[in-house]
């Protein structure tokens, strides 16, 4: 199994992923770069620069290979301003004389870019690129990808994962432990508000509100189906996926801490995990202003982790099977497949939840009354 992992650049994960029955890669990004990541933001990742060349040496010592990632989902036009795009061409021949192995882009322009000039890096598409039907993924691979992530919503969609596969020659890669919301209508302002936060040229410094975690995390929390709706896979389901010639599976959470993310990529290797499945899923928690500066200490202030939910793995066992025969997309509003199983395999603390609710809503009501600028005022004095 190839089996791609975060790394959040903690050296102590390097040997224990080596050992894993996988054939294990890296991938990660520093804090801020010249095309930014549309991930979790620069706040959780803690690399300077001339730290990355050894570390990347470390996992190749070990057997690891490295990706690098670059999928903000824009740059905002500055990849056509002279000089950016000069930074830009050095930026890759940083990535490129460190000894990365490939690149993940969402940018189609820098798919034709990196394959023209830097050949040598393998370059993946990133899931930001929702590359969700057959047309989508043959035009991706015209354009000289040699791998593509797909868009985790159509993880249950058996019939177009088939035809995906049978249409395109490249690799496909599926996110396996993602609680993004199915169809999550948040999406694409969430990556473009990270990607831009983490470009080393944005004019606020990488400040930005959570939006979009707030709010999809309280969706989650008010309709625990949500939950269940999510595209997530077990890891004793990966043989379906190795069936119709799925080739890598990705692990997510380069904010993770080192111990969750070797649990996940573990649990996903061993294609078996007992216990629940919350414990191995990217689980983001909610902050209030996020920037990459030194901004008043208003910023960066975490919630506090989301309420912990146990899933019963076990009771999961062939949940699955209902996928192979039912459309999602045009179904969710007469079916109640994932209620039941939601009611069947969750437990939670309603006390503790209904709390966390309220300290959501408080917070959400502060962005959309526009009171967080009375709140921050030291933020206003900077953005003035
Ligand atoms: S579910 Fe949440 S984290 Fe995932 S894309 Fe939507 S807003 Fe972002
Ligand atoms: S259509 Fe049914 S199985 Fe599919 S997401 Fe909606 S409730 Fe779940």
């Amino acid at each position: 199994m190839k089996l791609l992992v975060p790394t959040n650049w903690d050296p102590d994960l390097i040997l224990p992923l080596s050992r894993l029955e996988a054939d294990v890669q890296l991938y990660g990004v520093l804090p801020t770069s010249m095309i930014g990541s549309g991930g979790r933001g620069p706040d959780n990742i803690h690399m300077v620069e001339n730290q990355a060349e050894g570390y990347i040496e470390q996992a190749h010592s070990a057997g690891l290979k490295f990706d690098y990632i670059l999928n903000a989902p824009s740059m905002g036009n500055m990849e056509w301003d002279e000089n950016t795009h000069q930074e830009l061409l050095e930026h890759l021949r940083w990535i490129t004389s460190i000894g990365v192995d490939s690149v993940t882009v969402t940018i189609p322009y820098l798919i034709e870019l990196i394959k023209r000039q830097f050949p040598h890096l393998k370059v993946r598409v990133s899931t930001i690129a929702h590359v969700n039907s057959v047309a989508r993924a043959k035009l991706v691979e015209s354009l000289g990808a040699d791998s593509i992530t797909l868009d985790i919503n159509v993880n249950r969609d058996f019939t177009l994962l088939k035809a995906i596969r049978s249409a395109v020659n490249c690799e496909l890669t599926i996110l396996l432990n993602n609680l993004c919301l199915y169809q999550c209508p948040y999406e694409y302002y969430h990556h473009d508000t990270l990607g831009h936060a983490s470009q080393s040229y944005n004019p606020i410094n990488g400040y930005y509100e959570d939006y979009c975690v707030l709010r999809c995390t309280l969706d989650r929390l008010y309709d625990i189906s949500q939950i269940i709706k999510c595209r997530w896979v077990r890891p004793e389901d990966i043989h379906v996926y190795e069936e119709i010639g799925i080739d890598v599976f990705k692990t997510s959470g380069r904010s993770m801490s080192a111990e969750r993310i070797l649990n996940a990529a573990t649990a996903y290797s061993l294609r078996h995990y007992q216990g629940s499945l919350y414990d191995i899923w990217n689980v983001i928690t909610p902050k209030i202003g996020v920037s990459n500066s030194d901004l008043p200490s208003v910023q960066n202030k975490v919630i506090g982790p989301p309420p912990r939910f146990y899933i019963d793995n076990q009771a999961l066992e062939g949940f699955i099977d209902f996928f192979k025969k039912q459309n999602c997309l045009s179904g969710c509003s007469h079916c109640d497949y994932c209620q039941r199983i939601a009611n069947k395999v969750i437990q939670f603390d309603r006390d503790e939840v209904d709390e966390y609710i309220a300290m959501l809503t408080a917070s959400l009501d502060n962005l959309s009354s526009s009171r967080m600028f009375k709140v921050k005022a030291g933020v206003r004095k900077h953005l003035h």
